[in-house]
């Protein structure tokens, strides 16, 4: 029964249509797939009405940037009620701050290369959230990179002389907004460094204080000697244990499914979420 709880489409910073997520779930032969796009659920009801068409189950969820003492990291949230007004309040100040940051991103990158704000919004569908991939984007529609995975080795890393970071809430307060949105809070790919500094085992257990319920282990940014330590972590929290793809589409190179998450960590899941959300 596999099961794939951390994917991305143009809701945010995927090339897929939440409809072709599910498809993709699909031909992959998933069971169970998260729709967990950044900042957002405006993804939810395509994804879930071809969820029923094509017998997948979907848990529906998003990704929620936030911070912990300045490290940026990445809250997954799972069957959380997304009317919640706190909760949905500091996703929008996020979502409007990111708009805010890819342009002043854009005006540096403007001194040394043909870029315009426009070029980049040509690239983001209504609705969704605005990212460095839909710069990355406009920079290869420009001619300037070949693809994505060129503008993140050179222009768009985090020690980048182009890069800004954007507002994003304390990760322990998004912990309890999603607790008390009926959610399930699950720490994203923790360990991967590539992306910049990342959170000790103390970080960890002040989170799962805040109600923090799990941590991605199977994430393709974790090396093995990492998987193992965080799994040893959540064992000794008694956390949950997921694994996921953070599937993109062709925004990026991880397959759906390469990573899965064991069916008694999902039923642990849902049973801790508001299991009428998920789409069956
Ligand atoms: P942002 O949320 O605007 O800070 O941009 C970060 C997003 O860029 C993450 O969701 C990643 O999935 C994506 N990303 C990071 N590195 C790469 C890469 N090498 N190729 C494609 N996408 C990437
Ligand atoms: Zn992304
Ligand atoms: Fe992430
Ligand atoms: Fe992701």
């Amino acid at each position: 029964m596999p099961i794939d709880l951390h994917t991305h489409s143009r809701a945010s910073d995927g090339t897929d249509e939440p409809a072709e997520v599910i498809a993709a779930a699909c031909a992959a032969g998933l069971d169970v797939v998260a729709l967990t796009d950044h900042d957002t659920t405006a993804g939810w009801a395509q994804a879930g009405a071809e969820a029923r068409r094509r017998g997948v189950a979907l848990i529906p969820g998003a990704e929620i940037s936030c911070q912990v003492g300045g490290i940026g990291v990445h809250m997954l949230a799972y069957l959380h009620d997304p009317d919640e007004p706190e909760l949905l309040a500091e996703m929008e100040r996020t979502r409007e701050d990111r708009v805010a940051r890819a342009r002043r991103i854009v005006d540096r990158l403007a001194r040394d290369y043909p870029l315009t704000y426009p070029d980049v919004l040509r690239q983001v569908d209504d609705r969704a959230t605005v990212g460095r991939p839909h710069i990355a984007d406009a920079l290869i529609a420009n001619g300037v990179v070949a693809d994505r995975e060129e503008a993140f080795a050179t222009l768009l890393n985090s020690r980048s002389p182009y890069y800004l970071p954007h507002y994003a809430p304390d990760a322990g307060q998004v912990a309890r907004l999603v607790r008390a949105a009926g959610g399930v809070p699950v720490i994203a790919h923790c360990r991967a460094r590539h992306r910049g500094r990342v959170i000790t085992d103390d970080d960890i257990r002040d989170l799962a204080d805040d109600g923090m319920l799990g941590i991605e282990v199977d994430h393709r940014d974790h090396a093995d000697a990492e998987r193992s330590q965080l799994r040893a972590l959540a064992k000794d929290l008694d956390l949950l244990v997921t694994g996921s793809s953070d599937y993109h589409g062709t925004g990026k190179l991880n397959r759906i499914g390469e990573n899965t998450t064991a069916p008694d960590q999902l039923e642990r899941l849902i049973a801790l979420g508001t299991p009428q959300r998920v789409v069956w």
